[in-house]
């Protein structure tokens, strides 16, 4: 894969606790792409909202507070709503001229096949990647329970010795919290979800002639970051 110098979309995909965020940042960093993130863009649209608050998306209403319980039990939120917010926000990166790095989206088929037309559309097929970062679910389950991200830039701080005491982040200095919703019951729920309706999403990527990238998640973040940069 090679990076043109138009500007591209790079998809990182992996199981919950692979380190997408981190890398899809890192790499946001590197080529001076924009870092979309899912979770961003629903807990902007999910927060104040009130008993009876709906988004209307085809004619369907999606109640918000019925959205935002099943996110909070681990389960995946409604395809359309999701894929409905994140086209808005594609569309207004492409229009400002900025390349986007995505971690999370697409997560179900029914993302993929509305997203991945859209990039192939604004910035076209050849300036798309992806990136599979794979990881055992052993290590996924065992991640997912020590993870934090801290409170101003939810930057993660992946949990080693050397960062087992930081209560404040080290790059802003806000503080540092556990996610409340990462229970060994949501975490469980959550790697089902990803077994049973992103890596389907392989398969689509493959019919679209879609090169992908699958980089082991297992050593330090440096070391993937470098393994994605040379898989690039
Ligand atoms: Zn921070």
């Amino acid at each position: 894969m090679i990076l043109s110098k138009e500007p591209n979309a790079i998809i990182v995909m992996g199981p919950p606790g692979a380190g997408k965020g981190t890398q899809a940042q890192l790499l946001a960093e590197r080529f001076d792409l924009y870092h979309l993130e899912t979770s961003e863009i629903i807990e902007k649209n999910l927060k104040n909202i009130k008993k009876d608050d709906f988004v209307t998306v085809d004619g369907k209403k999606y109640f918000l507070w019925e959205e935002k319980r099943m996110r909070e039990s681990g389960e995946l939120m409604s395809p359309p709503l999701i894929t409905f917010w994140i086209k808005e926000k594609i569309k207004v990166l492409y229009k400002e001229g900025k390349g986007i790095t995505t971690s999370g989206s697409p997560r179900t088929l029914y993302e993929g096949k509305e997203i991945i037309p859209l990039f192939k559309k604004l910035y076209g097929e050849e300036n798309i990647k992806i990136i599979l970062i794979e990881l055992s679910v052993e290590e996924s389950i065992w991640r997912n329970s020590h993870r934090r991200t801290c409170e101003l830039m939810r930057h993660p701080i992946l949990y080693s010795k050397e960062t087992a005491n930081l209560t404040k982040c080290p790059f802003d200095g806000s503080k540092l919290l556990s996610r409340k919703d990462d229970t060994p019951e949501t975490i469980k729920i959550r790697l089902k979800e990803y077994q049973e309706r992103t890596l389907p999403l392989l398969e689509l990527f493959k019919k679209q002639g879609l090169e992908m990238k699958k980089i082991d998640g297992s050593p330090s973040p440096v070391d993937v970051f470098e393994d994605i940069l040379k898989s690039l």
